[in-house]
């Protein structure tokens, strides 16, 4: 969390919106329009838990009403707050925006600590939530979708949206009140591993671009690259799983709360992962340097820094040290606006989280779109799409029989090629697609705007532009 002397979460946001809208001329008025949170509802409820009444606070913030649906996760946490809330439904709009996912930016929470629960009590505190919420149209498939978001998954979603359904039977839709619902509750292949995914596909894209690379003070790929992560929670873990396996990376340091772990040659993320889930921290984990002071490793030497925690974890108190030159925001808001300025001013180069962690909701969006259409993607057209490609094997199969020796398939690219896309392939080509379009715009604005100088700036004249756009052209 960042220190006292430092602004508030939204006032950071404000701080980087400013920034940037600087630099636009956009008609009177509308700056502000644009930056201020349209509500904030607090409700609060009270369960009977344990022999006596518990009494809860939540909250639902809407930042912007531009597109609607308005679209953003609910948080279970203690340190949830009208403050944290209103700032992470800025950054929603702002990260719809950027990847044209069509809603406008919202955010909840609930103030509690999940695991001083049972499964049931939590089922009940998160179903009576969700009515407070449900009545006020604050979960609706045309209004306010939520999602998933720190302390919250699949089945929260579920118990959500059954709510939704039990207090509007009749809507054909329901299921579109929430994404980051389990499949067998309508959600969607690919959306828990969505946002670190999303990490992952961003990453390839920056080293796709040898400008950025070097502007970071790097060289050559992504294989072989040291990362440091914070947080191996479900964007950590995925995004770092995912480097490592698929990308050649070298997670040489692993940041939870009983401490971090370190490895120059490279620590095994899924090994991590499973010791965390059975002893409930990284303490004792073998192979690997252990130290306690775990924010200090947010300070040691390597070329990638995610940090995928929370808010604020980058700030003033600590930025001056931070060696890494590259950062990529998985968490929402994890440099502070100081903390931005000074790691700018020593050439660090910080791949925003408003773009950074936009692969959550870019699957959200697809499965809303998906409970919309009541059909699975892929459904209609997969077993053509093989019987098409199965006439070019015919024909390829004829060539290599007459050719005889001088010429033959590769291996497995009959299998390979015969087989149409399911819906998983279809989320992940759909959400590289995203995040490779989205990239190309904001590097577009860093390299040619001469007084745009860096990816966070870049990001929000982007979204700041879409977003006045469609101002404009509902006549506001
Ligand atoms: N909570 C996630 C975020 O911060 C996902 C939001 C969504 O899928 O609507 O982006």
């Amino acid at each position: 969390m960042a220190p006292k002397n430092e602004p508030t979460f939204r006032q950071s946001v404000d701080m980087m919106f400013n920034r940037a809208v600087a630099l636009m001329d956009l008609p009177p008025g509308l700056e502000e329009k644009i930056r201020v949170c349209n509500a904030t509802y607090t409700v609060r409820f009270g369960v009977r838990l344990r022999g006596k009444i518990e009494t809860f606070t939540g909250y639902r913030s809407v930042h912007s009403e531009h597109m609607e649906p308005v679209k953003g996760g609910i948080r279970f946490a203690l340190s949830v707050n009208q403050d944290e809330v209103e700032a992470l439904a800025a950054l929603m709009t702002y990260k719809c925006a950027l990847v044209e996912a069509p809603f406008g930016g919202s955010k909840g929470g609930l103030c509690i600590n999940p695991r001083d629960y049972d499964e049931e009590e939590l089922e009940r505190i998160t179903r009576r939530f969700s009515y407070e919420l449900i009545k006020r149209d604050l979960i609706n498939p045309a209004q306010n979708v939520p999602a998933p978001d720190m302390g919250t998954g699949e089945r929260e979603m579920a118990w959500m949206a059954d709510q939704y359904k039990r207090m509007n039977t009749t809507d054909i839709n329901g299921a579109a009140c929430v994404t980051g619902k389990p499949i067998n509750a309508g959600g969607i292949q690919g959306r828990v591993e969505a946002t670190g995914r999303g990490v992952q596909f961003a990453l390839r894209e920056f080293f796709r671009h040898p400008e950025a690379v070097k502007a970071a003070g790097l060289e050559g790929k992504l294989d072989g690259k040291r990362v440091i992560v914070q947080g191996l929670g479900n964007v950590g873990f995925h995004a770092a799983m995912f480097l490592q396996k698929e990308d050649g990376c070298k997670i040489t340091g692993i940041i939870e709360h009983d401490g971090a772990l370190f490895a120059e040659n490279g620590l095994d993320v899924e090994a991590v992962r499973a010791w965390i889930v059975k002893h409930g921290g990284v303490s004792g984990y073998p192979d690997a340097r252990h130290t306690s002071e775990g924010a200090k490793v947010l300070e040691e030497d390597c070329d990638i820094l995610i940090p995928a925690a929370m808010e604020g974890v980058i700030n003033l108190e600590n930025a001056a040290r931070v060696k890494a030159p590259l950062i990529i925001e998985a968490a929402n808001g994890p440099v502070t606006a100081g903390a931005d300025e000074i790691l700018r001013e020593k050439g660090c180069v910080i791949i925003p989280d408003m773009y950074a962690n936009a692969g959550g909701v870019t699957v959200s969006y697809f499965e809303w779109v998906k409970n919309l259409s009541h059909i699975r993607f892929g459904r209609m057209q997969r077993r053509q799409e093989e019987a098409r490609h199965q006439l070019i094997i015919d024909e390829l199969e004829r060539l290599d029989r007459h050719l005889g020796d001088a010429w033959s398939m590769t291996p497995h690219f009959k299998e390979k090629y015969l087989r149409g896309a399911d819906e998983l392939e279809l989320v992940r080509s759909g959400l590289d697609d995203t995040m490779r379009i989205a990239y190309q715009s904001m590097h577009e604005v860093w390299q040619e705007r001469e007084n745009v100088t860096d990816l966070r700036t870049a990001a929000y004249l982007c979204s700041i532009q879409k977003v006045a756009a469609s101002y404009k052209a509902k006549g506001l």
